[in-house]
């Protein structure tokens, strides 16, 4: 905060206005913590560079630039309006306009329509203060205007209201059932960072009663998955115990939801936890298989009584780099060759550790390998 107030006292200083605005400005009047910070400034991108000696164009094209400062990146956006979303997606223009009123008033909701002075001046052209205090979520102008230009804006909703518990206003909400099938026309980027962020809120259950209600989930890809009762839905929990809580309650496996674009280390995580909620046994060794995110996915969901974590950090050894041996003694102890022998007995021996039937002690994992690999050898 105070190295964006330094910021804008820099940009005053060369002659231009500037304040903080939007999510920023929402989450400081509600006493929480801002997730980042941006200025809007009347100066242009090109004054901009010439007030800061380090900047970076992130997205010049829109008037964005990134001012680095004290360590820290903070992006300074020329105050700007937008006009024609023919795709529903971008703005096929950007004007740079010389109020910040204007600026303002292209934003999404009143909430996110604020601007704040160094002073702590609230500016507020549109209600969003008195919309804050009665928890309510309202389009910025006309509401059918504003999602026919941008559809992701009735997404965004949504998103607020899980994270924020706050209800969206009637014109608002009917507004969003009636545009609902604009949703379709959104890159599918966008809509998983908003499905994501509504996923982990805190007020998840709201958000998605309303996402239902609205008819909005009908035109999300995978659109039946939503079709369900949502008070077991886990909130406050990661994303991706989220998209499991989806798939597991349906029978559905992570083809039905591919449309989302997860990147690989998501997908490999959610059909982890998905595996992890369908476990039909606890034993040490199932638990080891897992990582602590699917256990704690696993509990929640499939109502597992053990402290599946707990069950975990108990074992003697969490993966194969914790055993007391290594492929190297095994070539060591006997007089074979490199072969695939090495990675099954390796196998074995983790196992029998993991079950608690074998110390995991260099020594003792001696004797009892060479007694069995003697007898294996005899036997053939
Ligand atoms: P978060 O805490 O998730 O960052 P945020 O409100 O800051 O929430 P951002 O996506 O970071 O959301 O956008 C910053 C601001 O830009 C918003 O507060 C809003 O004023 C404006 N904004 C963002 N996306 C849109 C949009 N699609 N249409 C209109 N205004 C938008
Ligand atoms: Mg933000």
């Amino acid at each position: 905060m105070e190295k964006a107030e330094r910021l804008i006292d820099a940009l005053e200083a060369a002659g231009f206005e500037a304040y903080i605005v939007g999510g920023a400005v929402r989450d400081l009047l509600l006493g929480a913590e801002p997730s980042d910070v941006d200025v809007a400034t009347s100066a242009l991108p090109e004054q901009v560079k010439a007030v800061f000696p380090r900047t970076v164009d992130t997205g010049i094209q829109h008037g964005t630039v990134l001012v680095l400062t004290e360590g820290e990146g903070i992006e300074v956006t020329t105050f700007r309006t937008e006009s024609g979303y023919s795709d529903s997606r971008r703005p096929d223009q950007v004007a740079f306009v010389t109020s910040l009123t204007e600026d303002l008033r292209r934003r999404d909701f009143t909430i996110n329509a604020m601007a704040l002075t160094k002073d702590h001046i609230v500016v507020d052209p549109f209600g969003g203060q008195s919309d804050l205090d009665n928890r309510i979520i309202r389009a910025v102008g006309d509401a059918d205007e504003r999602f026919r230009e941008d559809a992701l804006r009735m997404l965004r909703a949504v998103r607020f209201a899980g994270q924020l518990g706050f209800e969206p206003e009637q014109a608002t909400a009917d507004s969003i059932s009636r545009n609902a099938d604009r949703i379709q026309a959104v890159a599918i980027e966008r809509i998983k960072i908003e499905l994501d962020k509504l996923f982990s809120s805190r007020h998840a259950k709201k958000g998605l009663e309303f996402l239902t209600e609205s008819g909005l989930s009908r035109y999300l890809p995978a659109g039946r998955l939503f079709c369900r009762d949502w008070t077991r839905f886990p909130e406050n929990q990661p994303a991706l115990t989220g998209w499991a809580f989806m798939l597991h309650d349906t029978y559905a496996g992570f083809d039905e939801v591919r449309a989302y674009r997860f990147s690989n280390d998501e997908r490999r995580l959610l059909q982890q936890i998905l595996a992890a909620v369908r476990e039909p046994e606890w034993t040490k060794w199932t638990v080891y298989q897992y990582t602590d995110a699917a256990l704690a996915a696993a509990r929640l969901l499939a109502g597992v009584e053990t402290d599946l974590l707990r069950l975990k950090s108990e074992l003697p050894i969490q993966s194969k780099s914790d055993l007391a041996v290594s492929g190297l003694d095994l070539l060591e102890w006997t007089d074979h060759s490199r072969g695939p022998w090495l990675r099954e007995w390796l196998n074995f021996i983790e196992q029998r550790v993991v079950k608690g039937a074998l110390a995991n002690d260099k020594q003792q994992i001696k004797e009892w390998f060479l007694h069995e690999y003697s007898n294996h050898q005899s036997t053939g």
